[in-house]
């Protein structure tokens, strides 16, 4: 049934030539215990491993149940050594990370035995070899007898019709040698079994035919086989491991070195950690964006101004972008628009428009602020008399008293002491972030900016507000100002202004038009603007085509009007400022001003600047490019670590090489070795991005407390589960791709010299 005709087989290192096999014919019976004699070097291991298809022959054939092995594949010497042979071996060659049983099995794993089936077998041969009971240990945990006992059960366990073993007695002592030899014997009663011993003692007491070896060549034999009749047919089926014995054999192959393993995942997520973070940053940024959009860029107000600019020089001053190349390298000139050539359109705001803005849904305006050149005229009582106060410290609010909806003030600024304006004489002092107020302004007040001024300072201080009629002085045909400040000061029909409150925008309130300074309600102005537009100098102009101040003839109408406008007469504002209520409400706000237009003559219109629009794209785009930055640099550990993982996984392909020849001399496919390791670099991949995102999750916590310190955003970081799900896969994909050589490498690997490496 066996038979080797004319093998011959030899090496060559180098310039080394070695016969290891001259010429070798054997043939063996179907049933009989073969042992091998002769001295090391005679090629007693070769023929052995020829036999069991580790290794091939330069020429002559192997008759396997009267099949010639000549036009063998690999798949074919993979089945045959799976189905037909069964492997002693002198060192035992048990996988030291799996168990007992495990070991046993692993032959018939590998040809896809159900499990069941398998552990049945299994405990059956153990029981046989008299080690049922240590079936759930580890290899390192028996004798050195026990140990090739459990070899024997091994190579027993796919039911082998040839049994082959190398010196199996070679590393035991005498007394556990019988024992094996008992064993062995017991085995040949109805298998083949060669044995290579150099023991002669033994070979003589239990094999029944006994072939001697030198150089290479047949030099006795006991008994051979003359006749020639078998008629037996080569029949075989075809091993596959599958991805689960895989994972298995390496996931137990990883227990046993578990804190290098956690090393290296842990290594190796540190460019899922970094990226992981920084997805959760850009995501959580990109919510926070929305909403910063939605809360304060729905605080940039709605500007409609009576110059109206074009949308290309708001554009070039806003967002700092320009139609024209910068720093061009041509030495051409272009022409810069006049300031009067960037002004599109020349809004006349007339009080029609001003009761139109009026009637808008006050739900979706938080507060309109209108501004006017006319002239307040103040003056504040010091130690040293009574002084004028430059009306370049007032500013007026986007505040009406009595409108509920009213909420810009409330919305965007704390009261640091004091109160919001009550009463149309009631003035807020406006802060900057640093409560800090302009240095004139506070020594206008009488305030020695050497020493420390406090909130109380303030709060109460009283302003005289005089109207026309007591600043300006009739002289019949003409005005003077009054310089009798003190007689102003005393005069009942002025208005006391007192100081209500201390305001500052919030904190992370970026963006305010309101200047810091003394701030006034829109109920004060419409006091000032009725009680001048009836003054006599109000009427007095409005009739006069002379300046009535100056006496000089007025030129042009827009003169009159300005003066007009300084006067309190004119009540119509140059400029205004609408805050909508939020983002939402702005559309709609847009629409209502747009409905305005519509119908009317082109000069009519009143057109507007949406200063939320102009800066929205600003935001998206910086941090879209800083994101992209990040995961680039993060990119770049994981690349490393990806070399890493093939480093770790050459080195285990190293370490387990001996498992790799043990798992080929069970008839694992080049294929099956390949999926040991990449399930070993599956497994490490899916730790380190598990440990990655864990981590990094972790690190979200630290991360938020972070920045809500510097910037009061509340927990701004998430980790997007779509993204961790990626990063699992990808942290996966790279460490295969990492450790894909290597394992290559292992697949490669000589059966027979892998099974030599100690
Ligand atoms: P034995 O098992 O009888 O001691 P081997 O079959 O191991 O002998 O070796 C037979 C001869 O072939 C020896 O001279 C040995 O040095 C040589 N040999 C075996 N394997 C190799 C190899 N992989 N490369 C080079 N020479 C080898
Ligand atoms: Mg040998």
């Amino acid at each position: 049934m066996l038979e080797l005709k004319h093998i011959k087989k030899s090496y060559t290192t180098g310039n080394f030539h070695q016969t290891a096999l001259d010429d070798v014919s054997l043939k063996f019976r179907k049933n009989e215990f073969v042992a091998i004699l002769g001295p090391s070097g005679s090629g007693k291991t070769t023929m052995l491993n020829i036999i069991g298809g580790l290794d091939r022959y330069d020429s002559g054939d192997l008759i396997i149940n009267n099949k010639s092995t000549k036009n063998f594949k690999d798949r074919d010497w993979d089945s045959y050594r799976n189905n037909c042979i069964g492997f002693v071996f002198q060192s035992y060659n048990l996988i030291s990370h799996l168990t007992i049983l495990d070991n046993v099995e692993m032959g018939m794993t590998l040809s896809g035995v159900k499990s069941k089936t398998r552990r049945k077998k299994a405990l059956e041969v153990l029981e046989k070899v008299g080690l049922k009971d240590h079936a759930h240990k580890k290899p390192n945990q028996l004798s050195g007898g026990q140990m090739q006992r459990v070899a024997i059960a091994r190579a027993l366990a796919n039911d082998p019709e040839i049994i082959l073993a190398d010196e199996p007695t070679g590393a035991l002592d005498s007394k556990t040698s019988v024992q094996i030899m008992e064993l062995i014997k017991e085995i040949a009663k109805d298998k083949l079994v060669i044995m290579v011993t150099h023991n002669p003692d033994l070979a003589n007491e239990y094999a029944n035919r006994i072939v001697e070896m030198r150089d290479g060549k047949i030099i006795n034999d006991s008994n051979p086989v003359t006749n020639n009749t078998t008629n037996e047919k080569y029949k075989i089926k075809k091993t596959a491991m599958n991805f689960k014995t895989a994972l298995k054999l390496s996931f137990n192959n990883i227990k046993t070195k578990k804190g290098r393993t956690l090393i290296t995942s842990f290594a190796s997520s540190i460019g899922i950690i970094g990226i992981a973070l920084i997805l959760s940053l850009s995501n959580g940024f990109d919510i926070q964006i929305d909403k910063f959009e939605r809360d304060s860029l729905s605080s940039m107000p709605i500007i409609i101004s009576e110059a109206q600019m074009d949308s290309e020089t708001i554009n070039e001053i806003v967002n700092n972008q320009t139609e024209y190349e910068l720093y061009p390298d041509d030495d051409v000139i272009y022409p810069l628009k006049s300031i009067e050539e960037t002004i599109s359109h020349t809004n006349v705001i007339t009080q029609d428009y001003i009761d139109y803005l009026e009637k808008a849904n006050s739900e979706y305006i938080s507060g309109i602020n209108y501004i006017r050149y006319t002239a307040l005229n103040l003056f504040y009582k010091t130690t040293d008399g009574v002084e004028a106060l430059d009306s370049q410290y007032f500013t007026s609010l986007p505040f009406s008293l009595g409108d509920k909806d009213n909420s810009y003030l409330d919305a965007h600024y704390d009261v640091l002491a004091g109160n919001m304006p009550e009463n149309k004489e009631d003035l807020v002092l406006i802060v900057d972030t640093s409560n800090r107020v302009n240095s004139d302004l506070l020594e206008s007040l009488g305030f020695d900016l050497e020493e420390d001024i406090h909130f109380e300072d303030l709060l109460g201080l009283e302003i005289k507000l005089a109207f026309n009629d007591s600043f300006y002085q009739d002289y019949g045909s003409y005005f003077m100002i009054n310089t009798d400040y003190e007689a102003i000061y005393a005069d009942e029909s002025n208005l006391i202004l007192k100081i209500a409150g201390i305001l500052r925008l919030k904190e992370n309130e970026n963006v305010t038009t309101i200047a810091g300074g003394l701030a006034y309600t829109e109920d004060l102005m419409q006091e000032v603007l009725t009680k001048n537009a009836n003054s006599k100098i109000g009427v007095m102009q409005k009739n006069s085509d002379y300046n009535v101040l100056t006496g000089e003839k007025i030129q042009l109408p827009e003169i009159k009007e300005q003066l007009l406008n300084l006067l309190g007469v004119n009540s119509v504002p140059v400029m205004i400022n609408i805050y909508p209520e939020d983002f939402a409400s702005k559309d709609f706000l847009l629409e209502y001003l747009d409905a305005y237009n519509e119908n009317l003559d082109e000069e009519d219109k009143i057109y507007y600047t949406d200063m939320a629009v102009l800066l929205t794209d600003l935001s998206g785009g910086i941090m879209d490019a800083i994101t992209i930055v990040l995961i680039a640099f993060s990119s770049i550990s994981l690349i490393v670590s990806s070399i890493m993982i093939g480093i770790i996984t050459y080195i285990s392909v190293l370490e387990r090489t001996k498992e790799i020849g043990v798992l080929r001399a069970l008839g694992a496919r080049k294929k099956d070795i390949t999926r040991v390791f990449n399930a070993e670099t599956v497994i490490i991949g899916f730790a380190s991005g598990m440990i990655g995102l864990i981590i990094a999750r972790i690190l979200v916590f630290p991360t938020n407390a972070i920045i809500e310190n510097l910037t009061n955003l509340a927990n701004v970081a998430k980790l997007n589960p779509i993204h961790a799900l990626i990063l699992l896969l990808i942290s996966m994909l790279l460490t295969v791709i990492g450790g894909l050589i290597p394992s290559k490498l292992a697949s490669k690997k000589d059966p027979v010299e892998a099974l030599r490496t100690e």
